[in-house]
């Protein structure tokens, strides 16, 4: 039987998704080719990317407003890399909210002192810093949407005067923004969108051009666009799943349809947090995550019979990560609102045995 998959990334996908593309890795839309046989170069995969390119500019309301969409390689951590060498020239400001802010802080700093226009680090990030100003002769303002580690989410974003560039990676597609407000939006597929091994990377082309630096080919971003995200063999595999995964967010509606039930599993996950007295959330109440919602059992004690509750219900993926310790339910688009119902009835039945 299907297992309730809490699991940070790799994540849950669409069981429709799965079928799909299984099928497709034996036999793509009856051609007598698997997806990861033909050549990148056929009609049938140039079809595919291009769809996929288009399905993510369109849901996120960016078509036609001077924005690409690519598949590139290398995870969200080499778009921290990739950023700063595309962006770079003097100096750029960084939001630290968590460890993968530090991580992207880290990398561009192999180019330059980064300004740290705030920090969380001190509380374990369990609050994304607000308030800060953004100079406006720096080069750009890198942000994480949401820290899939702490369970925190930025619910607002603050009006940059300098180009905005910002890690989605574990909330693209999960809620309605005004998108356009940023210059580079990334995020590694794996977390709400698709299989490991691809990055969708979104970028307003006018953004780019601005570096004095020579920059390798495969981490320029004009020459992926140039050559329509196929300068070299991209990720068959992980953009055909993305793009099915992209088509069944537009057959129910987009993100704003999504939003919506993602907006219930939270609510529901977070009131069993909140009033079941075994249970503590960790992240800031105003800055909870809608996607990773972050918690730890109080008693200690009770822990051997919850987990075993918990795998005995078909719950899988629930630990959460070694820097906060406890739990985290990541309850990224594919989750059913049924999964979240089977922990919050664990939670409850723990309480009432205890
Ligand atoms: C998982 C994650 C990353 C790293 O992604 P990779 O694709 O593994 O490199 C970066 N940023 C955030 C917010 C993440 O959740």
């Amino acid at each position: 039987m299907r297992k309730h998959i809490f699991n940070a990334g790799p994540c849950v996908l669409p069981q429709e998704v799965l079928q799909k593309a299984s099928q497709a890795v034996l036999d793509l839309d009856n051609s007598g080719l698997s997806v990861i046989e033909i050549s990148h170069r056929s009609k049938a995969f140039v079809d595919i990317m291009e769809n996929a390119r288009a399905l993510a500019l369109e849901l996120l309301g960016l078509e036609g407003k001077g924005y690409k969409a690519l598949f590139l390689q290398g995870g969200a951590s080499t778009q921290f890399l990739m950023v700063a060498l595309n962006l770079l020239e003097k100096r750029a400001g960084y939001l630290n909210s968590g460890s993968w802010a530090a991580k992207a802080i880290k990398e561009a700093e192999i180019f330059d002192d980064i300004y740290e226009v705030a920090s969380s680090k001190e509380a374990n990030y369990n609050y994304i810093p607000k308030g800060y100003d953004i100079p406006e002769n720096y080069d750009y303002f890198h942000c994480t949407s949401n820290n899939t580690i702490f369970g925190t989410q930025m619910k607002t974003f603050p009006d940059s005067p300098i180009p905005m560039v910002c890690d989605m990676s574990s909330d693209i597609f999960s809620r309605t923004l005004d998108f356009t407000q940023f210059d580079i939006i990334y995020a590694g597929a794996q977390k709400n969108m698709g299989p490991a091994g691809t990055t969708l990377v979104v970028i307003k082309e006018d953004c780019l051009g601005k570096v004095s630096r020579k920059i390798p080919s495969m981490m320029d971003y004009k020459t992926h666009i140039s050559k329509g995200s196929m300068f070299n063999t991209p990720p068959v595999f992980a953009v055909y799943t993305s793009m099915l995964t992209l088509e069944w967010l537009k057959g129910l509606g987009g993100i704003a349809a999504i939003e919506q039930e993602n907006e219930k599993k939270a609510r529901l996950m977070y009131s069993e947090i909140d009033l079941n007295p075994l249970f503590k959330g960790f992240a800031t109440k105003a800055d909870r995550s809608m996607m990773n919602a972050t918690f730890t059992l109080e008693n200690e004690n009770l822990k051997e019979t919850f987990e075993t509750m918990l795998k005995e219900a078909g719950i899988s993926g629930l630990n959460g990560h070694r820097s906060v310790g406890g739990y985290r339910a990541s309850m990224y688009n594919a989750l059913s609102l049924d999964s979240v119902k089977a922990v919050v009835e664990v939670m409850s039945e723990l309480e009432s045995k205890a």
